[in-house]
């Protein structure tokens, strides 16, 4: 499969990394400040969004008549990633490509062409609403309610959290309860939410790291025509589980970013001094940056592995757990590392050690967010001990 591709993926590459020199934002991304802070940087951000649609780099894969490329392979999706986190460049939303996908698959047709092409515009921004303070990993829990109005439309009241980029998102995807409290998953509904809709309250979260990414959001007496349901009343489920899939597998081309951390820690180590002997010149610095290289490499060739055998239908239970662990894990110990070392030394004044020192930081701090978003660790390694290993369900906490 690799060799049928070579020529074709090297081709994409290089048109990628044509686009991003042409029109990518000249600001390079840091990771955990991802969401627009003025309205220049907004306007900047969406103009660079429909560039990517309109060249490619994002839809590709969506059906001819909505703008996909016949052309297109799976693969190329991984290199553009890979492209993108090379040049820092903005990768798309997340939950753009979430919506993308559930309306794809579960839209009507009017629903799709109501939204798809404002999502390929980036004149839409989508966000999700699902967790809840106390919904997350057990997201059947969730508490959000939905009734029927009976002439179509429902009323929602409830509260939703780390609604990411809901600030600025013009849409959301919501998941409401519209039977009963003991019907838990069977009981959940799946809506598409205009954002300026009466009775939302969207309140801002900022992270450690001072950015605002999250937000809190109160659902107070919205009401929903019966244009906002997405799939079938109860069906939400099945539509909340598809995307998340989708929000799993989505690790594969961000394993570029544990190779970028590596040089920003070795460039950094170059350049630091504990009392006046440079750091590299010990034995456990060097031993330590050798092993979460190791570490990064294995996590490299597990996903690319993985996403090959998804590809041709021969992936095992539980494979998108591992490649989940394998990479937030990794990127943790990385930066982790990287922080803990630099704190403990003089960095110098090379220029390009206080960037790659800057860039750890955001690393770490947002490292830990990694773990959590999609399904956190402890979450995936369930899937894994169930779906794999066929060991019992684990019980609710
Ligand atoms: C960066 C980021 C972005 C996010 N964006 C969004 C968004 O846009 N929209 C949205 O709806 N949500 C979003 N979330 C929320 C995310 O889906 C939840 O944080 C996640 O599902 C975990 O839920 P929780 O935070 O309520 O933690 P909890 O579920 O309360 O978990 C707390 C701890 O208990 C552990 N735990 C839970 N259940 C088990 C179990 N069965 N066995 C063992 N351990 C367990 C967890 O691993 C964790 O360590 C985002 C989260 C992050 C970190």
């Amino acid at each position: 499969m690799q060799d049928l591709h070579t020529d074709s993926l090297a081709l994409h590459g290089a048109r990628v990394r044509e686009v991003i020199a042409r029109s990518a934002p000249k600001d390079p991304v840091r990771e955990g400040h991802r969401a627009p802070s003025t309205p220049e940087v907004e306007a900047e951000l969406r103009r660079w969004y429909a560039v990517m649609f309109a060249e490619g780099l994002s839809g590709a894969d969506w059906p001819e008549e909505w703008g996909g490329r016949q052309a297109h392979h799976a693969l190329h999706d991984v290199v553009t990633t890979e492209e993108l986190i090379r040049a820092r460049a903005p990768r798309m939303v997340d939950q753009v490509v979430l919506a993308s996908h559930l309306i794809l698959q579960f839209g009507t047709p009017e629903q799709k062409a109501r939204y798809l092409p404002r999502i390929r515009s980036a004149e839409d921004i989508w966000c999700q609403l699902f967790s809840e303070p106390n919904a997350g990993s057990d997201l059947a829990a969730l508490k959000t309610r939905a009734v029927a109005l009976g002439d179509g439309s429902f009323r929602i009241n409830g509260q939703k959290t780390w609604t990411t980029d809901g600030h600025w998102a013009q849409m959301g995807l919501l998941l409401a309860r519209t039977g009963t409290e003991e019907s838990r998953h069977r009981g959940l509904t799946a809506f598409l939410v205009p954002m300026d809709t009466p009775g939302i309250e969207i309140r801002p979260l900022i992270t450690i790291g001072g950015a605002h990414e999250f937000n809190e959001t109160f659902l107070d007496d919205v009401v929903l025509g019966p244009e906002a349901l997405l799939g079938s009343i109860d069906g939400g489920w099945q539509v909340a589980m598809s995307g998340l899939e989708v929000e799993r597998f989505g690790v594969g081309g961000n394993v570029a970013l544990l190779a970028q951390l590596l040089d920003d820690l070795v460039v950094a180590a170059r350049s630091l001094r504990v009392d006046g002997v440079w750091v590299v010149e010990h034995d456990d610095v060097r031993l330590r940056i050798a092993e979460l290289t190791a570490e990064a490499e294995a996590a490299h060739a597990f996903v690319a592995d993985c996403i090959e055998t998804i590809l041709v239908g021969r992936d095992q239970p539980g494979d998108t757990a591992v490649a989940k662990i394998l990479h937030s894990e990794t990127y943790n110990r990385i930066s982790r590392y990287a922080v803990h070392l630099i704190g403990s030394g003089e960095l110098g004044d090379n220029p390009d050690a206080i960037a790659a020192a800057q860039r750890l930081e955001d690393a770490w701090l947002w490292s830990r967010a990694l773990t959590i978003s999609g399904g956190s660790s402890e979450v995936m390694r369930n899937i894994l001990a169930k779906r794999r290993l066929g060991l019992p369900q684990a019980p609710r906490p």
